[in-house]
């Protein structure tokens, strides 16, 4: 029992002045990887990594234990390489390596400022990073570290969409974070149409029968069945991530 204490009280990493503004105690973040590209066309970019890193960092700084799925679109898609003649569930595979080249570039950048980081592949790869065990995923988020998904589902025909659903919903986390390139959830694309309107808040049925482009249609099922409630917001607003763990800010709540 001694014991028990001792390591809840170590496990703790925040002032409980903080941890008391959070509205959710564990969450997953979902980033594309084009989200880590910056202003260039493909890869990575160091700045953004840094960037997105320290808001992770802020909130786990709040006491939200934190979880992330990153996709691979900045490097490889099974459904462009099928474009090219690669066939799909090949092309799907090296989609799936390519988010762990991002969530290895993700560990780096977060543990560079001062956050434990574990990368658990879908795909087992011992030699570069942990194999997926959910129990063990469980463990290292309440010992306070930040858990990075990589190799999607582990199959192919899926998108890191459906892995972020898959894991928010194995993990028992309170929200899903689908970080953006806007400030929520639009009838139609904000930077291409002017007269696109801008949504609150909707059901997950809203965003199926609408067809809204926000999440593939078996992650919003997948969420809805787990009753997660997806948040989506700006990855480019500064403290935007810790500001939607409080509440505040702007983005578009999905449940119901
Ligand atoms: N992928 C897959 N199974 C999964 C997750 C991803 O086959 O469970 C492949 C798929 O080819 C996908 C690529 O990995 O196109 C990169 O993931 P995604 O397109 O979801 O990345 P994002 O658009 O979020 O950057």
């Amino acid at each position: 029992m001694a014991n028990n204490l001792a390591e809840k009280k170590k496990m703790s990493p925040l002032p409980a002045a903080n941890a008391s503004k959070a509205r959710y105690k564990r969450v997953l973040l979902k980033l594309s990887g084009e989200a880590l590209m910056g202003g260039r066309e493909y890869g990575l970019d160091p700045e953004t990594l840094t960037r997105v890193a320290e808001e992770i960092k802020s909130v786990t700084e709040m006491g939200v234990q934190v979880c992330a799925v990153i996709g691979g679109g900045n490097i490889f898609r099974g459904v462009s390489g099928a474009a090219s003649g690669i066939d799909r569930a090949t092309g799907d595979y090296m989609g799936m390596l390519a988010t762990v080249i991002n969530a290895l570039a993700m560990q780096n950048a977060l543990e560079k400022i001062g956050v434990q980081t574990r990368v658990l592949s879908a795909i087992p790869m011992s030699a570069v990073c942990e194999p997926y065990i959910r129990r063990r995923a469980m463990r290292h988020m309440e010992k306070g570290r930040v858990v990075l998904f990589a190799a999607g589902t582990g199959n192919p025909f899926f998108t890191t969409d459906s892995a972020a659903a898959l894991r928010a919903a194995e993990m028992q986390c309170d929200a899903l974070l689908k970080a953006t390139k806007v400030d929520g959830v639009y009838s139609a694309d904000p930077t291409k149409d002017k007269n696109a309107t801008r949504f609150d808040k909707l059901t997950y049925l809203d965003v199926l029968s609408k067809d809204l482009q926000v999440m593939d249609t078996s992650a919003i099922s997948l969420a809805r069945q787990s009753k997660i409630p997806i948040l989506v917001f700006s990855i480019h607003t500064h403290g935007g991530f810790a500001e939607v763990m409080q509440g505040k800010g702007k983005f578009t709540v999905i449940e119901g």
